[in-house]
């Protein structure tokens, strides 16, 4: 990919990239001349909306003082996401061990397919419109993981296609990828109530569809999105802060935590954190 086109990818994604200020009093100077990426520099760096620098933010840059202007849109944290109590404290009892198989780890695509359409494992089956099984490539190298449907994909019958959805795209298209070129999948294939966190029975029933799901694609990393997944896949009752940069693995496949697009829509000062797992996930298949 051409150094255009990433940054284009990066702008869809939201994300905002740094320019040193030397650089960019030498393009004000010469008014042109190449960007030049680099790691945020000791001073307070200067947000440029990607492909094309705006110069006039060079020239309206604030007094060295002065904190720079995209502090104020950061957002306040939001606590939303954290699971709740009752999740944690279940946390044990789930993950790939002790699963009620029911012969679920011998299907094949089709008929894994037309058990998760008709299951009613949990109360789960009473609320829903339809399961949500997965969507992509049955032969991606790469797996993404979410938490469980919402309304949008309840209705629709297919993984992310919300706004967190679209966010999930931009960030695919950011390494290079397009939506149908991965497999989506979440922990629960039925839409929780009010969109409620899963409760810890409802994933360990809906685990052995997930495990089988893995074990047919068979894909060279996962991309753990959110608490849910990555607590889930990785047995752990961490917060994804904590779990993302780790090394991971589920059933002997590399595990890339990050944060959930949703809470990326709420929190989009972490978006630099999920760029840098998404380059760690894309490393993983190249
Ligand atoms: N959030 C998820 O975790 N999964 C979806 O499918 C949609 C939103």
């Amino acid at each position: 990919m051409n150094e255009a086109e990433r940054r284009e990818y990066l702008q869809a994604m939201g994300i905002h990239y740094w320019i040193p200020r030397s650089a960019l009093d030498a393009d004000a100077a010469t008014s042109g001349g190449a960007e030049q990426e680099a790691v945020p520099p000791a001073a307070p760096p200067v947000p440029v909306a990607a492909p094309k620098p705006d110069m006039t933010v060079a020239r309206q840059r604030p007094a060295p003082d002065e904190p720079p202007p995209w502090l104020d849109e950061v957002p306040p944290p939001s606590n939303e996401y954290l699971p709740t109590l009752d999740h944690a404290e279940h946390i044990g009892e789930l993950g790939t061990t002790g699963l009620l198989d029911d012969g679920v780890s011998q299907l094949d695509w089709p008929a894994l397919t037309a058990r998760v359409a008709q299951c009613q494992a949990c109360e789960l089956h009473k609320t829903r419109t339809q399961t949500v099984f997965g969507v992509g490539r049955q032969n991606a190298d790469l797996m993404i993981i979410g938490e469980a449907p919402g309304a949008d994909e309840d209705r629709k019958g297919e993984p992310f296609v919300g706004r967190a959805g679209q966010l999930l795209n931009a960030m695919l298209k950011a390494i290079g990828l397009q939506r149908e070129q991965v497999y989506i999948a979440n922990i629960l294939k039925c839409r929780p109530p009010g969109n409620r966190d899963p409760r810890a029975e409802e994933a360990l029933k809906c685990a052995p569809y997930l495990q089988r799901q893995v074990a047919l694609l068979k894909p060279r990393a996962i991309l753990a999105v959110g608490a849910v997944a990555a607590r889930n896949l990785l047995q752990s009752d961490d917060a994804v802060g904590r779990l993302r940069g780790g090394q991971h693995e589920y059933n002997g496949i590399p595990v890339v935590v990050t944060y959930h697009p949703a809470y990326l829509l709420r929190s989009p000062e972490q978006k630099a954190k999920a760029w840098q797992d998404l380059q760690k996930a894309a490393r993983l298949i190249q």
